[in-house]
Formats: C-alpha cells, structure tokens, sequence
C-alpha cells in the first residue's frame, strides 16, 4: 500500500538548502466581491471539489481493482483532456486545477506516511460543498492593484485583486504586505471571502533590537488569563463563554431544519457567523496582549505547558466488585477542559514567540512543574489545591497572590536553572521511580529552552 505515494523512478535533484533568513507569513484580507464575482467564486469552489471527489475515486478504485497507484503526474496530465471533454473548465485557471490535484496528493502521502508510523488515520474522504473552502492560485495569476496609495493614514485601504478568469475583486488591505508574495488562496468563510496571501520575507536578526531589559515570569491560568511575576494582571475575557448561549440557541434552531432548505441553510449561515466572531475576538485579544508584553519587557518566561495532557478527560473509574462505573467527575473536567481550550495558551505563547523574535525580545519556556506550590521566596514547598488562591509560606513568612508566587518561580526557574527546585519529600516521585536515573536528581525538563515560533507550535485549539 505504501507504494501509493508519489516516487517516480528517476532521481530528484537535491533541494536547494533553505535560506535560514527566510521567514513565511501570512496575511488575510477581507474580499468584497459583486454578486456576480461571488457567484463565479462559489462556482469555481464547486468545480474543484468535484475534481478533488473524481482524483480521490480515481486512486481508490484503480488500487482496488487493478491495484495501480496513481501518482499526481498521472492525474495532472488528464487535465487537458477534462478540459475538452468538459469546456466549461476552461473558464477556470490551469494552475488552480493543478492545485486541487496537488491537495489531493497531499492527503494521500500524509494517510499513508501515518499509516506506516503505526497510527490509525481515516482515509481521505469525498468532501461535500460545506467541506471544500477554498482554492489556490500556486504561482501566478493573481495581482494586487491600487493599494500603496490608498494605505496612506486614515485613507482608503481599498484596493483590487486581480484574479486570473475572475475579474477584479474589491479587497481592504488593511496593513501593508512586506516580501514577495507566494501564493494566494481565495477561502470562504460562511458568507464572508477572504484572500491569504502567503508571503516570503528576509529578517534580519542583527536589526532587532529591544530597549527594555526587564524580564517577567508570565504564569497563565483561567481566573487571571495571566499574571507577571511584576504583580501585573491580564484579565480574562473568557470569550467563548460570552458567546455560548447563543451558539447553543443556533444549534437548536438549526437542528430541527430539513437538509438543503432555505431555512436550513440560513440556520448554518447564523451558526458560521457566531463562531467566526468568536474566534475573531479571541484572535484580536490575544494580538492584543501578546504584542503589549512583546513591546513591554526584554524577556518573557512562560512554563512549558502539555496542554493535550491538561486538557484530557479523567479515566473512567470503576467499582472492583461491582464491575459498575463510579463517578469520575468527567462533567466539571469538561467544563475546566472548555476554559482551557478557550483560553488557547499554546496559541499564545506562539504568537508572543513569533512577535518576540522581531522585536528583539527574548521568550522562554521552563518546566512546570510544582510552580505555584514551590515557595519564591525561600524555595518551600507549600502544598495548596486549585480553591487555595492565596499563597502564604509558613518558612519564610511570605504572602502574595498565588498566580503572582507561580509568576515568580516562573521567572526565577529562569534565571537560576541550575538550582535544583524539587522539594525532599517529592524526590520519589512517580516519574523519578520508573526512570532509573536516582530519585532527587533535577529532572530533564528543567533545562530552560530557548522558545522559537517553531518550537512554541501547539495543535490548533
Ligand atoms: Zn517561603
């Protein structure tokens, strides 16, 4: 099975090696297309999901009836005859087409690489039309008109972006694009399109400088969104909360509707709506607090959370006699799981990485471990549940806010990584049993890692 993936006999050039300069980013503007523009743009979204359905059929039964692989060179050089047979694909543009085959590679290279690394995917499925968002211009075909002039302060951001056998669809460019653009994807997101563009850019790690050299220890959490080891506060927004009854009520309107009706479709039209906001509003809160502590302070120290872990439901418990299942208190997990996720922490700390290494400004991860039962002040071990908010140190007499003392040890882990933080009585601790390495030694994890946009990456929440 594993021959499915594309490797063609002849041999490949070796890449060229990536300049380490080079960065990617991406930047997304709002479309406002005509009526008849978004009706051309849906129709094209149409055309390359039914192209997308045909490529996957195409793979699955030439494998299961003649156990051939077909490779992306194989489907690509069909093109031109889908074209003849079907005139209507000429209005679409070659390269569009050619990515949605590219797309349908990738699906099946990743299904099959997983496969052979022994997990268990789902095998790429047929999409229908509330499945397939979005298509690619890979290379060309695309050009930004009228926008150095219309970015002028307090102007009009409007410009125009010109789509090869589309036209010229009115975009707001909100911020100016910096580095040459690589590709350009039109996405649908409900009755909003949107452009990506993906642009490479060079950074010059010698031009970043930062004035400040204050450096804070950051302890995230759910009751404070976060606390600095300075005794300042972020609040937290608890977005999704906001917005959840809401959503619930839209659920509740939509599931009744038949399929494919108008009131249907208008339900599912209210529902995307309700979670773009929702995430438009966390997206801008988080920018918005990444970037005032990015631009506030030399170096900022996280904990390196394991946020799939944090938030993975309790095992079920059951009843040695009975065989019968016990309470677990699998319901308020789920509810903490909710706020976890809604506080996205992993993308946080991304985006504070990502915005740091511009702005000359360190960021840092250091373990979790024990931070708001370790002591700041003296290194005690203070043992408190989640309920105790308040921190005070029978040793050394210290009191302050529990988020605040989990601040500081944050940032105290930094600055002395070699100090052994383990208190005695927690030396034979369930990891340090297993591993053979001697009880009380300073675990691995407490090396400070040096954080990069890279290494900050956490799954999508
Ligand atoms: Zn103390």
């Amino acid at each position: 099975m594993a021959a499915q993936t594309d490797t063609p006999s002849r041999k490949r050039e070796p890449r060229p090696k990536k300049d380490p300069a080079l960065r990617n980013k991406m930047y997304k503007y709002r479309l406002y297309p005509t009526r008849k523009q978004a009706d051309t743009l849906e129709w094209i979204l149409r055309r390359c999901k039914e192209i997308y359905n045909a490529a996957l059929q195409e793979r699955t039964e030439a494998y299961r009836m003649c156990g051939v692989s077909v490779t992306y060179d194989m489907q690509a050089a069909q093109l031109p005859a889908i074209k003849e047979d079907r005139p209507e694909f000429q209005a679409i543009y070659s390269q569009v087409l050619q990515d949605v085959l590219q797309r349908m590679k990738k699906a099946m290279d990743t299904f099959f690489r997983r496969v052979t690394n022994g997990e268990t995917p789902g095998y790429p499925r047929y999409k229908s039309n509330s499945r397939y968002h979005s298509f690619t211009y890979p290379q060309g075909g695309y050009d930004i008109l009228g926008v150095p002039s219309s970015l002028k302060k307090n102007g009009k951001k409007t410009g125009k972006l010109a789509l090869s056998k589309i036209g010229h669809i009115k975009m707001v460019v909100h911020r100016p694009i910096k580095g040459t653009i690589k590709t350009c994807t039109i996405n649908h997101e409900g009755d909003q399109w949107y452009a990506c563009l993906s642009v490479d850019y060079r950074f010059d790690a010698s031009q970043a400088f930062h004035p400040s050299t204050e450096q804070v220890g950051i302890d995230v959490g759910i009751t404070n969104y976060a606390v600095l080891s300075n005794g300042e506060v972020i609040e937290n927004p608890r977005i999704s909360r906001a917005t959840e009854e809401k959503i619930k009520a839209a659920h509740r309107q939509l599931a009744p509707r038949k399929q494919g009706s108008h009131r249907c479709n208008r339900a599912k039209r209210e529902l995307t709506r309700l979670y773009r906001k929702t995430r438009h509003r966390r997206q801008d809160f988080l920018h918005k607090a990444a970037r005032r502590l990015v631009n506030q302070y030399g170096t900022l120290v996280f904990e390196d959370l394991q946020i799939m872990n944090m938030s993975a439901r309790p095992q079920p418990k059951k009843d040695e006699a009975t065989g019968a299942f016990l309470p677990n208190g699998a319901a308020a997990k789920g509810g903490l799981n909710k706020s976890i996720r809604d506080a996205a922490w992993g993308t946080f700390t991304r985006l504070c990485a990502s915005k740091a290494e511009e702005a000359g400004c360190t960021v840092a991860k250091v373990a979790p471990h024990h931070t708001s039962q370790i002591c700041s002040g003296c290194g005690a071990m203070v043992p408190k549940d989640l309920s105790v908010r308040w921190h005070s140190c029978p040793t050394c007499r210290a009191e302050l806010d529990r988020d605040e003392n989990a601040a500081r040890t944050i940032l105290a882990r930094y600055l002395h990584p070699e100090t052994p933080l383990v208190h005695p009585k927690k030396k034979a601790s369930r990891r340090s049993k297993n591993a053979s390495d001697g009880a009380g030694r300073v675990p691995q994890e407490f090396e400070v890692v040096q954080a990069t946009p890279d290494s900050c990456r956490s799954p999508q929440l």
